[in-house]
């Protein structure tokens, strides 16, 4: 008989993790709140695979450049204190992690671990033929508005081998879209890819389900843990219990609610916004993915549809769209790219990044030795999936 697994939460991650396990032979149980999977901060996201883009946030001069921001009207960030300690915490947690030599050492981390991602989802794609989720390998282009900033860009490449300096002109050839936008350049990367993170994990949830071996549990939110000493028994789920043999943990930024005594989970919600304008035969619609340096923001075309995503809200779990921060992602789009989709017809969204102060995800055991986390992905949790899953499948398997 096959080992069971129970993954608690489907978004992408927990997705991922359920079917790095099925690949494994190991049977799941996958546990989710919702009434349907990847309908929180999976459901639209940026859509980018950005591989060789994970430095962390938390770098050497951020807060002095976040208080900058904070001054702005119009600012990628907006912090609204809460009388709350866990957003204390992780505030000074991340003002701690600040340091270049942080910085230099998470994001080697994150690198190799977001390489192995692409790896595996390369090996998802080719040996299992999973496909139907708008995936390209298009290149990824940071664009610059700045000379001091393209300066800064060319000097902190991570993968300097395999990304390309262009200039203003260089930019307009490789991208046609860019015509009227005011980069004076940028750093193209063309290994990276894009793809739709949502139809992504209905992919996922069809082959789990056909494979035998995956129980998809939906609407049923986990309410407590049944426990032994160091061991979970069963998981409460309002008044009913479902018995477990192991357990990951992979409930995003909801995960601190689920934390057993003893468990550490540094993770706070970092809100942001994204919008979905359709794309006719009118526009002209970038076919790269562009990062606007300066504004943070990020463009994706996903067949039909330009995605635009950005802001970053430090404001606690309130999940609510915001109608001002919309208003001002639909000017500056407008502003930047005028005719590469249809703004006014564009579908709004907002999402809670789970994001830990240090920008790397939580990965392994626990003091209970039959519960793994898989957890704290922040900005990067697409792009790190597969290979999160992966390396917990195989710390199970
Ligand atoms: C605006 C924006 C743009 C982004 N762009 C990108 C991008 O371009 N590339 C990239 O790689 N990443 C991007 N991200 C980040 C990425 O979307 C997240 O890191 C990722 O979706 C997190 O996945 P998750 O599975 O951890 O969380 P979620 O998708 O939130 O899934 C967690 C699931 O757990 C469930 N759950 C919670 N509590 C319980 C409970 N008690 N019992 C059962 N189930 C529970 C929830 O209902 C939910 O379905 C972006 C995020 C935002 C907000």
């Amino acid at each position: 008989m096959n080992r069971r697994v129970t993954v608690i939460g489907g978004g992408v991650i927990g997705l991922a993790t359920a079917y790095a396990l099925v690949r494994e032979g190991l049977a799941v149980d996958l546990v989710e709140a919702r009434g349907s999977l990847a309908s929180a901060t999976s459901f639209a996201n940026g859509g980018q695979l950005s591989y060789r883009y994970v430095a962390p946030l938390a770098d050497a001069g951020v807060p002095w450049q976040a208080l900058g921001w904070l001054l702005q009207g119009e600012s990628p960030l907006r912090l609204r204190m809460r009388l709350d300690p866990a957003q204390w915490r992780w505030l000074a947690a991340f003002v701690m992690a600040c340091r270049h030599t942080v910085n230099r050492r998470n994001a080697a981390w994150l690198l190799e671990l977001a390489l192995h991602s692409q790896a595996t989802l390369a090996r998802w794609r080719e040996d299992d033929g999973l496909q139907g989720f708008a995936w390209r390998r298009n290149g990824k282009l940071v664009a610059f508005r700045t000379a001091r900033a393209f300066a800064h860009g060319r000097e902190h490449l991570l993968e300097p081998d395999s990304q390309q300096v262009l200039g203003a002109a260089e930019l307009q050839a490789l991208e046609p879209a860019l015509a009227d936008a005011p980069f004076i350049g940028g750093v193209f990367t063309p290994d990276e890819e894009v793809a739709d993170c949502h139809r992504f994990c209905q992919r996922l949830a069809e082959r789990l389900q056909a494979s035998g071996l995956c129980r998809l549990l939906l609407g049923r939110p986990v309410t407590g843990w049944v426990r032994r000493d160091d061991e979970v028994l069963a998981l409460e789920l309002g008044s009913e219990q479902l018995d477990v043999e192991r357990v990951v943990l992979c409930a995003g930024y909801r995960s601190p609610g689920l934390a057993l005594p003893g468990m550490k989970l540094p993770i706070y919600p970092l809100k942001g916004y994204s919008l979905t304008a359709p794309i006719t035969a009118e526009h002209l619609a970038p076919q790269v993915s562009i990062t606007d340096y300066e504004r943070k923001i990020v463009y994706a075309r996903l067949d039909q549809q330009l995605r635009v995503a950005a802001m970053v809200d430090i404001i606690g779990f309130d999940e609510s769209v915001d109608a001002r921060r919309l208003r001002s992602m639909h000017r500056l789009a407008g502003e930047t790219l005028p005719r590469a989709a249809d703004y006014e017809r564009a579908v709004e969204w907002a999402g809670m990044r789970p994001a830990t102060p240090t920008g790397g995800p939580i990965i392994g055991g626990t003091p209970y030795r039959n519960v793994w986390l898989n957890l704290g992905h922040g900005a990067l949790g697409f792009t790190l999936a597969c290979g999160s899953g992966e390396r917990l499948a195989r710390m199970l398997g």
